[in-house]
């Protein structure tokens, strides 16, 4: 049960439909006409763009974002993530290696160590690197000077960075899930650069299903061409959709395994709550990050559970979702 959401399986596929413009990146409004703007007028100016914190749920474009913001500039990206990063030899071999104007992409920036972090601060403000070498008698610090680069810094909770590191952004940028007509659109995109035939209900039958999530829909979108071409004449229309995300046990609400198992504990084991998220994750035996970074957000955002400062609660809409006698007083 990762939600479709592992990143590194399907990455080669996933490099062929990935948009690498601004205008080919849909959805996120907001998003869009701001990093336009600061895009635009770095140009311009002939500077590097402000570093740039994204924050969001998995697969909701934080990377595609980082590899946008690289080509609109006309820059080099250089991708690692947090805890990749174990040394301080290892910023410092990537930090070296920049170009001047180029985006240094750090993923689950919110797992560097602390080392780490002091290393990141004097090179992101002041384009200074500031390290040890050598050890015992023999150490001492050297001073260099960095190319002015962009740091693109992706994580799922904003919260979770520590402020020093968060302050250091010029630029942040919150994802919000997909509506439907944004996934459809993404999803015929997909479909087409495929080489597949998609009837615009079927695009739209996999949108809906899809947790508000391009990753998510994008996989969808393989597993309902390998039943079309399987079990029909392989075009992708409203009922292949059907009944291949059937088959994969996706609900019409979208909701998987883990999201039925995450409702049906709250409203079972713990009468639609309030219940602390540590006990739901016992209950469930899951992890409380994977509740709060990928199952709740979007059941949330949908209206099934709420976060309130005594714990986690079910809504009426969750109730009925699974068919169940709603409480006469709360
Ligand atoms: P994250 O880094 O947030 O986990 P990714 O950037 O890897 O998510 O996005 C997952 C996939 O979804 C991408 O490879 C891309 O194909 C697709 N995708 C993400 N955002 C968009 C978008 N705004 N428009 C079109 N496709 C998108």
């Amino acid at each position: 049960g990762d939600h479709g959401l592992s990143p590194k399986r399907e990455d080669k596929q996933d490099r062929a439909i990935r948009p690498d413009t601004l205008a080919d990146y849909r959805g996120q409004p907001a998003v869009r006409e701001q990093m336009e703007i600061f895009i635009g007028a770095a140009r311009a100016r002939e500077e590097a763009l402000d570093h740039t914190l994204v924050f969001g749920p998995p697969g909701l474009g934080k990377t595609t974002l980082a590899n946008i913001i690289a080509h609109e500039m006309g820059a080099n990206i250089k991708s690692t993530s947090g805890p990749v990063l174990e040394k301080a030899g290892d910023l410092a071999a990537m930090l070296t290696n920049l170009e001047e104007g180029d985006v240094l992409f750090i993923d689950e920036i919110h797992r560097l160590s602390p080392a780490i972090e002091e290393i990141l601060y004097p090179a992101m403000e002041d384009y200074q690197l500031d390290i040890m070498v050598g050890e015992g008698p023999a150490a001492r610090s050297i001073k260099l000077e960095l190319p002015a680069f962009t740091l693109v810094g992706a994580t799922t909770r904003a919260g979770l960075l520590t402020s020093p590191l968060r302050d250091r952004f010029g630029i942040v940028q919150r994802l919000e899930f997909y509506n439907v007509a944004d996934l459809s659109h993404i999803v015929s995109r997909s479909a087409r650069l495929m080489g597949l035939e998609s009837e615009p209900e079927g695009a739209e039958e996999i949108a809906r299903r899809s947790r508000g999530t391009p990753r998510i829909a994008n996989r969808l979108l393989r597993r309902v061409r390998d039943y079309a071409q399987v079990k029909c004449d392989g075009i992708i229309t409203k009922a292949s959709a059907d009944a291949a995300l059937n088959m994969l046990k996706v609900d019409t609400q979208g909701f998987d395994h883990m999201d039925r198992r995450l409702l049906l504990a709250l409203l079972e084991k713990f009468d639609g709550g309030p219940v602390g998220v540590d006990s739901l994750a016992a209950a469930i035996s899951e992890e409380r990050d994977t509740i709060e970074d990928v199952l709740e957000p979007y059941l949330i955002q949908q209206g099934y559970m709420m976060r309130t400062p005594r714990g986690r609660t079910a809504t009426k809409l969750a109730y009925r979702h699974f068919g169940l006698p709603e409480p006469t007083s709360n």
